[in-house]
């Protein structure tokens, strides 16, 4: 039990949903390496929503509410950590909601299915197929989902996968904390904040936003603006530590 006062409470209770989840096969053991990897950018990011990320989130609900077809991806460690918040999310939106999993096996993409479905998410069902330009497995999507989407949301995605989705001419907006990684680099749209914050934040400004405001934001939009802001937020929390360090 970890207790409530501790300071890094939420992260702790994030880390032991990934740890459950994968005891249920739920995330691959792969994701519980991810998961650290997050959990270590946003401990550089000061673990919390920077403003760019905000508007980041904002831009991407303009784009999931202005989409002929939105989908929201979701793997296993996206399930495990934020369910409910994917429901809302899609009741905010409309989007669907497909599973789609690089480890991909049918165990658990029934377990994942069942988890958000307890969840209040509509999932999308349907047979998936080799529809996307990549080798293995990952290659499989649901011809009325991702394949046919405008615009899609990849949360910790893999660099190769988001690469494919872009070159298929798809928005792809992705959530990911490390602003270094292949995916954030390629997506449309980078997100770099803990993922069940962004969430929460792209769905209360969804529920705002009118079709203006939305346009404005489109339009707008310049990606390698944001990831240099994220990479500034990271290189200020370590200036401000070193300045603490040599200070004290
Ligand atoms: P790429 O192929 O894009 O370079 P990668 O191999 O670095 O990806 P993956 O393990 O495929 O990374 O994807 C996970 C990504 O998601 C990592 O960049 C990690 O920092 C990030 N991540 C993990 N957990 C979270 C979280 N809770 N919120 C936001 N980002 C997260």
């Amino acid at each position: 039990m970890i207790p409530k006062d501790h300071p890094r409470y939420a992260s702790l209770v994030r880390r032991e949903k990934i740890a459950e989840a994968a005891w249920e096969r739920i995330v691959a053991m792969e994701g519980v390496g991810s998961h650290g990897r997050g959990e270590a950018f946003d401990y550089l990011i000061g673990e919390k929503t920077t403003e760019s990320a905000y508007l980041a989130e904002k831009t991407a609900a303009a784009f999931l509410l202005n989409a002929g077809c939105a989908v929201i991806s979701v793997n296993g460690n996206t399930a495990a950590l934020a369910a409910e918040l994917i429901a809302d999310l899609q009741t905010a939106t409309g989007a669907l909601v497909e599973v789609n999993l690089f480890h991909r096996t049918e165990e658990r993409i029934q377990k994942i299915t069942k988890l958000l479905e307890d969840n209040g998410v509509v999932v999308l069902k349907g047979d998936a197929e080799r529809l996307l330009p990549l080798s293995h497995d990952r290659a499989l999507c649901i011809r009325e989902g991702i394949y046919s989407s405008d615009v899609v949301i990849v949360p910790l995605e893999d660099g190769d996968r988001c690469q494919a989705l872009v070159n298929m001419g798809k928005t792809v907006i992705t959530i990911d904390l490390n602003p270094l990684s292949r995916t954030a680099q390629t997506a449309d749209l980078t997100i770099v904040d803990e993922l069940t914050r962004a969430i929460a934040n792209i769905t209360s400004e969804a529920k705002l936003m009118d079709k203006n405001q939305g346009n404005k934001l489109i339009k707008n939009l310049d990606n390698k603006k944001l990831l240099k802001s994220a990479i500034q937020s990271i290189m200020e929390n370590l200036s401000d530590a070193m300045d603490r360090k040599t200070q004290a």
